[in-house]
């Protein structure tokens, strides 16, 4: 049976949070055994930073870690790392001459570094997108899991897909779609209430896998909350909903309920919903970071996932530039 093809990247840009574990990788949970996945740690795309060399590889072996221990199992996904493929900046050459400054220059996320960080506008930023067109079409995906910040470049995926196909009079790279599982409009906001959870931002209010249980603890009690409801069955304001959502994730259906019916007869006690959800959560996180903690110590064994993973990978790669490059012209011999 062939199954469908999923490609999606990791940024190795910190620490993994709750917002990535129940927005991301929960989905790849899910498509693990029914989809032919090649999930990468994007370390090229990291370089548009500049990190320095011994934070570029304590972040890839950390991203790699956290992702098994949450539950990716190298077994039945391909896990490797994008600088491990060569292929895939041969592809990013080759679709470079089919995109164009005008459309690379009006992408809100370039825009949106070109604001943030002006001293450091380099090539690699105007072009990401093209990079992330060939990450994805290097195995020919069909789909590809993304968030709503990302659809937009899905979009100039299809573009260039579509341009190279055309200009070659092929039907040669597919047209990748967004895929979307049933839970990934899950999206968790700060506990502070401002923003959602993330790697780079709002880290005092982000519960990361990483995070000792006192910490989770500490992080969960100063979550904003208010003086309750007045009225019965008030609508939620977002803050109180995140922490429900985040409930809802760890703790038995029972304690949601209880607490829902709190809510919506103006009894709750937000300090005790609260000690609840920080003790659910610290059972939650415990043996993902215990296992993640583990798993860096071993870097034989993370080494041998890469390896595996880059040669499961360029055997698709392979397939996939050669048959672009005899398309093109460059086959000579
Ligand atoms: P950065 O701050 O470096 O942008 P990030 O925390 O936003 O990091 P990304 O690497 O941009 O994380 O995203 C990885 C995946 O996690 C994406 O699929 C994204 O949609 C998802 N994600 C990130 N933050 C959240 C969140 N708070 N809630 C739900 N999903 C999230
Ligand atoms: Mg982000």
């Amino acid at each position: 049976m062939n199954k469908e093809i999923v490609v999606s990247g990791i940024r190795s840009t910190g620490h993994l949070h709750l917002g990535n574990y129940f927005g991301a990788i929960q989905n790849y949970l899910s498509m693990q055994e029914d989809y032919n996945c090649y999930f990468f740690v994007a370390d090229y795309h990291a370089l548009t930073t500049h990190p320095g060399p011994k934070e570029l590889k304590s972040n890839v072996f950390r991203v790699l870690a956290e992702n098994i221990a949450s539950g990716l199992d190298p077994e039945k996904v391909t896990l490797y790392a994008q600088s491990d493929v060569p292929e895939i900046p041969e592809l990013y050459l080759i679709l470079n001459m089919l995109a164009y400054m005008g459309e690379l220059e009006k992408v809100p996320t370039f825009k949106e570094k070109v604001r943030l960080q002006p001293e450091n506008v380099n090539a690699g930023l105007l072009t990401y997108p093209v990079l992330m067109t060939a990450d994805i079409l290097i195995h020919k995906a069909v789909k590809v899991p993304v968030g709503k910040d990302q659809e937009q470049h899905l979009e100039m995926a299809r573009n260039f897909a579509h341009r190279f196909n055309t200009r070659y009079g092929c039907d040669f790279f597919p047209e990748p779609q967004v895929f979307r599982a049933s839970n990934d409009t899950v999206k968790i906001l700060s506990l502070d209430g401002v923003g959602k959870m993330s790697k780079s931002e709002n880290i005092n209010s982000t519960i990361y896998l990483s995070d000792e249980d006192d910490v989770i603890r500490k992080k969960i009690m100063k979550a904003k909350t208010d003086q309750g409801p007045t009225e019965h069955n008030s609508e939620m304001p977002d803050y109180i909903q995140n922490l429900f959502v985040l409930m809802n994730q760890v703790s038995s259906a029972a304690t949601v309920d209880t607490f829902k019916n709190a809510f919506n007869t103006c009894n709750i006690r937000y300090g005790d919903m609260k000690k609840q959800l920080a003790e659910d959560m610290v059972q939650f996180v415990q043996p993902i970071r215990d296992k993640a903690r583990a798993l860096q110590q071993d870097e034989t064994y993370l080494r041998q996932v890469l390896k595996r993973g880059a040669e499961q990978s360029r055997e698709s790669a392979a397939k996939t530039i050669e048959g672009a490059r005899s398309l093109i012209g460059i086959k000579y011999y």
